[in-house]
């Protein structure tokens, strides 16, 4: 019979061992000095190559989702062992791949590998495994030390700290102390349809990032690329500068119907078009809002829509809607 929960190895610190730190071969390695795990309703998938998260990328992601169709109903969750680094955007990727989820899909990690003494990683890791198999949580979640948040709202906020993640714009799902409390009320209502993968993502994107004092000409450049989608990251409510050769800029793209979606450098808070006279003329370029979402659901919604092959026309209306809680 079948373990109820699916643990998908794709790498990270977590499960690495040795000097340098390399991935370890199989469960039975990751867990040696762990046999508590052994006792876990848990079977084991190991992704083919281990990944440090920087090497994360959109075929992988399909990877796991295909994966993720395919044992769907084997299992009553999933738990999916990552990087930290990347891991928002995998999450983030995943709710938009993932279609009427019903069933809890957790990721996690850690800052120090499980072989090491002072690791964050059992903790991390027998979290995980009791939230996937013992709460019916219909999300794409992280569950990092203390919290469990949105992935699609999630964001890796400190390189070292135990408390590493972080969801400036939604509340925590849950808290975890001695005991595990959820917010139920926080958390997405069941699908009435049957789950379902999607099974394209476009990557033709970029960020740009926008600073007192940059040189459009350089950006300009951009205008004779194969280039699909860009996310503007501007300043505080969606602010950006008013120059001509700027405003020329965004106006060849929207000539070229190339979308521009406007996510905040800010950490929390959204972007409001109109607010400041800063970003009034973004409405006019029909520059998208992406209000209070994360740079990585941003970046993974963009990937999601081109993957769909959506119009230009298309893509204004369905980014600003609400797919997978990813948008207040
Ligand atoms: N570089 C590692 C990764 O993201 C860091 C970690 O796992 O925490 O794969």
């Amino acid at each position: 019979m079948k373990n109820r929960i699916l643990l998908i190895n794709t790498g990270g610190t977590i499960g690495m061992i040795g000097e340098p730190l390399q991935p370890s071969k199989d469960w039975k390695e990751i867990t040696k000095n762990h046999p508590i795990l052994w006792d876990f309703p848990v079977d084991y998938y190991q992704m083919e190559n281990l990944v440090d998260s920087s090497d994360m990328n959109p075929d992988i992601w399909l990877e796991i989702a295909k994966i993720l169709k395919k044992e769907y109903e084997n299992y009553d969750g999933f738990v999916i062992l990552h990087g930290t680094d990347t891991m928002s955007y995998t999450a983030s990727a995943l709710s938009f791949l993932c279609k009427n989820l019903s069933k809890p899909i957790i990721l996690t990690g850690s800052q120090v590998p499980l072989a090491k003494p002072r690791s964050d990683a059992l903790q991390n890791l027998i979290t995980a495994i009791q939230i996937a198999s013992q709460y019916k949580i219909p999300e794409v979640c992280i569950l990092f030390r203390d919290n469990l948040l949105r992935g699609n709202r999630s964001k890796k906020i400190d390189a070292t700290n135990y408390f590493g993640f972080s969801s400036p714009n939604y509340p925590v799902l849950g808290e975890i102390g001695a005991e595990i409390k959820i917010s139920w009320d926080k958390i997405l209502s069941f699908p009435k349809e049957k789950f379902q993968v999607e099974e394209n993502l476009c990557s033709d994107i970029i960020v740009l990032e926008i600073f007192p004092g940059m040189n459009i000409e350089f950006y300009n450049t951009i205008l004779n690329s194969s280039i699909k989608g860009i996310i503007l990251k501007t300043f505080g409510n969606g602010n950006a500068p008013t120059s001509l050769c700027f405003l020329e800029f965004l106006k060849e793209l929207q000539k070229k119907k190339i979308p521009v979606i406007n996510v905040t450098q800010c950490i929390r808070g959204s972007v409001e078009h109109g607010k400041y006279a800063a970003s009034h003329n973004l409405i006019s370029l029909a520059v998208i809002s992406s209000k209070d979402m994360t740079t990585e659901a941003s970046i993974t919604k963009l990937m999601y829509l081109l993957g769909k092959n959506y119009s230009y026309e298309d893509i204004q209306e369905a980014f600003q809607k609400n797919l997978a809680g990813e948008i207040s």
